[in-house]
């Protein structure tokens, strides 16, 4: 099951896989441009953390970069390192979980952008500074209400009254999260923005950043100077109750192994969950939970076939390696061995198939495995 175009070496992965992964870094890159555009005069930065929610930050942000984007958001230091070789020394690269204790020259060596997240954070660049004799730029991070990172209400008053506790550091950025943006109902989100303008005399002369991808969705007053997306860039829905905005970025097809038709009263699967009621035919597909394919999703999940209307129940557990769709009444040319269905596609959107496990679908994308044939488009 090889297709025009890919080159051999893909079409190798491909045959040799259980699953193909298909990525749509054209499509990345337009859901960037759509949040730009939505965020007025703020810059849109792009959050590229867990390899780029799963889909490869290697392959993800120099596209991104490519179109324009010049700030970019990981986790962890260790990312932050990995992400400035593959981007070069232009983009700013802004680390959220800040500085690890004994880090700090790390930081600085990689020219990346601690988030400072508390006064021992604080201290520590505070005190390269010092011993290097420079101004080390940094972000700040307030707490406005998630209880997760950045300063308490009274640390940011009591910067705002000290600056010496900030000297030799410049906050170019001060930011905060929002913990409700995907209920814009949520009063929590007007009491954060209060908040957030409040706090902000810690830093005066910084600029601001509320916003991730729903909070884009809230409207201007959360815009601020910048917005921090991700996953809506990857085509995970801001906001659960309306339609989804954004470009879909990832196709999941899965391969069969081999179909049987069984008769009424066969079970399938471990622990036999599921008894067929008729004569069926079960095809056994080559992805599993160990592809992070959720065996929570064995209840009520879907494969779709392209042209095929509507979907077709996952039945039984899912196993590591493998899970069954029932593909009673599908033709059977369709759906012979080495044939693919879709997972996540046009047919199975991935809120669909992150529901069916009782997720979302950051947590899907973010556990999708490595055991897949990855195309990038
Ligand atoms: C993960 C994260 C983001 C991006 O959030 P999305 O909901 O994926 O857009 C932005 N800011 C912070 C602080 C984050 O942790």
């Amino acid at each position: 099951m090889t297709e025009p175009g890919l080159d051999p070496s893909e079409a190798t992965q491909r045959a040799w896989a259980g699953g193909w992964l298909t990525i749509d870094r054209a499509a990345i890159v337009a859901n960037w441009r759509t949040l730009d555009d939505l965020s007025g005069a703020a810059e849109c930065a792009a959050v590229v953390k867990a390899d780029a929610y799963g889909l490869g930050i290697d392959r993800v942000a120099p596209a991104l970069a490519a179109a324009g984007c010049r700030s970019f958001f990981v986790a962890h230091l260790g990312e932050g390192v990995a992400l400035r070789t593959v981007l070069g020394e232009a983009p700013a690269i802004h680390v959220l979980n800040g500085i690890p204790p004994g880090t700090a020259p790390a930081f600085r060596a990689h020219r990346l952008l601690p988030v400072l997240n508390g006064m021992t954070q604080i201290a520590e660049w505070r005190a390269l500074a010092a011993a290097c004799g420079e101004t080390l730029a940094a972000t700040l991070q307030l707490d406005t209400g998630m209880s997760r990172f950045g300063l308490s209400p009274e640390e940011a008053m009591r910067l705002a009254g000290e600056p010496a506790l900030l000297e030799g550091i410049a906050i170019g950025l001060v930011m905060s999260h929002l913990g409700c943006a995907d209920t814009p109902d949520d009063p929590r989100n007007a009491a954060q923005l209060a908040a957030f303008h409040r706090l902000r005399a810690a830093a005066p002369d910084a600029r601001a950043s509320l916003a991730a991808s729903s909070g884009i969705f809230l409207g201007a007053a959360y815009h601020a100077g910048m917005v921090r997306p991700g996953a809506a860039l990857y085509g995970v829905p801001p906001n659960a109750a309306r339609p989804n905005p954004m470009r879909p970025v990832v196709r999941l097809q899965a391969r069969i192994v081999q179909t049987r038709i069984v008769p009424p009263g066969s079970w399938v699967g471990y622990g036999a969950r599921f008894v067929t009621r008729r004569e069926s035919r079960i095809a056994t597909l080559a992805v599993g939970y160990a592809d992070g394919f959720l065996r929570a999703g064995g209840g009520e999940g879907a494969a779709s076939l392209p042209g095929w209307p509507g979907t077709l129940p996952i039945v039984g557990r899912i196993s590591m390696d493998c899970l069954a769709v029932d593909v009673t009444g599908v033709e059977a040319g369709l759906v012979q061995d080495g044939a693919a269905l879709d997972l996540i596609g046009p047919g199975r959107p991935l809120e669909d198939a992150a529901d069916a496990a009782g997720t979302i679908g950051y947590e899907l994308l973010t556990g999708l495995g490595h055991r897949y044939a990855r195309t990038y488009i």
